[in-house]
């Protein structure tokens, strides 16, 4: 048969939390646009999150739906869940719909640690989507199978990353606790991927081209690099409404933006999932200040202490994170805008005023940075954000570190502040004139023309993405599982 007229059902089911359902919904759009039939999987509850990008998707002729599962989990719907939240209730009623409605295929993200076993049994095949890049899946890869973390007895001595193309350097406090004691943690997410027959990748392959291949000859993985997927946003109303609706107007947003120099404005957020401490934020904002450059804060959720749960939540109201006058100083000066809770990342980051972007280093915020041709500082907090750190600083070379020392572990009470002149130093190195900022500039800008082009007809992650839909349709014909 001839495999052009065979149709391809995919499903997306995709996690609660912002980095990992965010570009999920992408990449089932992706797909979509490349013809095969997407559904994505959700409750009606996180259903509203992107049903405006699916409504004009499918005004658009695009072959994508929304499927809502009769079940919720509560307390998730503004995607600042972590990755802990337990979604088995979804459980049945993914099984149910599996059984009557088989695709031919489903994308599953790895935090939903049950579905594996489901769909395994309901022999459907499945792929899986862990959110990160190749770079961090390799230097974990190799710290796992190289390296005896356990019996290291700094937690500060730099030790390299054994056989990669580059020299990484890490030291044991900048490892996820699992990586630092493998002895207690079996590694569940791997056995997951390890069942999976193939795995989506949201990068592109001349970021990271040495990791690509090592992912795929070395780790024996069979992975589809599609990426970056943020950028099938393309109209402003897909650049607001993604995640969630922000809670800035965008208009005046961007007319603040367009009364600034090129170059000028410094974008600081910390993803959806982060809280930062009041002694955080203060010293966010007395290094901002004393930059003496202007910015776009991302404040989302404060962390509140666990001693003074309550006596903080007033000083919530207080502002009591912020130096006395700042806003105001702020305001005056017009240098400043500070964001409290969401706001439209892609639409700003690609806004010819930012110059530079003060990252926590979540996958998608280092993507999207690259995309629009921002040098970053980095400042890794959790997660696999300290590999990322390390392809942005180390290997491209597009970034400068704060000197973030220490992994949290998600909800942790926090150990080390990064004090202000740190902070200073680092945005100033990023955003005043200098041959080694200049340099930084140029190369991002390459790397984000690559992006572009990978996502276009004939591109590497295009290719990639019909590939993986011929691969599908060829199994279909084959009657394969
Ligand atoms: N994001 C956004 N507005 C915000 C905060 C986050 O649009 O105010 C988006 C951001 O563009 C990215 C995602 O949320 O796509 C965050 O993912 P990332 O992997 O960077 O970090 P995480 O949230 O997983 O820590």
């Amino acid at each position: 048969m001839a495999l052009e007229i065979v149709s391809v059902k995919m499903f997306f089911f995709p996690f609660v939390g912002g980095g990992h359902q965010i570009p999920m919904i992408d990449t089932a759009r992706v797909f979509a646009s490349h013809g095969a039939t997407s559904t994505i999987i959700a409750t009606p509850s996180h259903a509203l999150n992107f049903q405006k990008l699916v409504t004009r998707d499918q005004n658009s002729g695009i072959p994508i739906t929304i499927h809502t599962l009769p079940a919720e989990i509560p307390d998730t719907t503004d995607v600042t869940a972590g990755p802990f939240i337990d979604t088995t209730v979804l459980l049945q009623p993914l099984k149910t719909f599996l059984l009557s409605h088989p695709p031919d295929c489903i994308v599953i993200d790895m935090f939903h640690r049950w579905a594996g076993d489901v769909v395994d049994e309901l022999q459907i095949p499945r792929i899986v989507f862990t959110g990160n890049g190749c770079f961090p899946r390799c230097v974990q890869e190799n710290i796992r199978k190289y390296v005896d973390v356990e019996s290291m007895s700094s937690d500060y001595e730099p030790f390299v990353v054994p056989n990669l193309p580059h020299k990484v350097e890490l030291t044991k406090s900048q490892l996820p606790i699992f990586a630092r004691n493998p002895s207690k943690f079996p590694d569940i997410m791997k056995k997951f991927e390890d069942k999976s027959f193939a795995t989506i990748i949201n990068s592109f392959y001349e970021l990271e081209p040495e990791y690509a291949d090592y992912t795929r000859k070395e780790l024996g993985k069979k992975a589809w690099i599609v990426g970056p997927v943020s950028l099938c946003n393309r109209s402003v109303e897909d650049k607001t409404q993604r995640g969630k609706s922000s809670t800035i107007d965008e208009q005046g947003c961007l007319k603040w933006l367009n009364s600034k120099e090129p170059h000028s404005v410094i974008y600081v957020s910390f993803g959806s999932l982060v809280r930062l401490p009041p002694k955080q934020l203060m010293e966010i904002a007395y290094g901002l200040e004393a930059s003496g450059k202007s910015f776009v804060w991302v404040v989302g959720k404060i962390r509140k202490s666990e001693k003074n749960k309550e006596e903080e939540e007033e000083d919530d109201d207080e502002e009591r994170w912020l130096p006395e006058g700042f806003e105001e100083r702020m305001k005056e000066s017009n240098r400043g805008m500070i964001v409290r809770g969401w706001a439209p990342q892609l639409l700003i980051l690609e806004h010819g005023a930012i110059g530079g972007f003060v990252t926590h280093c979540g996958w998608n915020s280092t993507l999207e940075g690259v995309c629009a041709g921002v040098p970053m500082v980095t400042w890794p907090l959790t997660a696999e954000q300290f590999s990322n750190e390390k392809l942005v600083t180390d290997v491209l070379r597009i970034g400068v570190q704060v000197g973030s020392r220490e992994w949290l572990r998600f909800g942790e009470e926090w150990k080390e502040v990064v004090g202000r002149e740190k902070v200073e130093i680092a945005v100033k190195k990023l955003m005043e004139e200098s041959e080694e900022a200049a340099e930084m500039r140029v190369r991002v800008k390459k790397i984000a023309e690559c992006g572009r082009r990978a996502v276009e007809q004939g591109g590497t992650s295009y290719q990639d993405v019909d590939a993986l839909i011929r691969e599908l349709k060829q199994r279909k014909v084959n009657g394969h599982v």
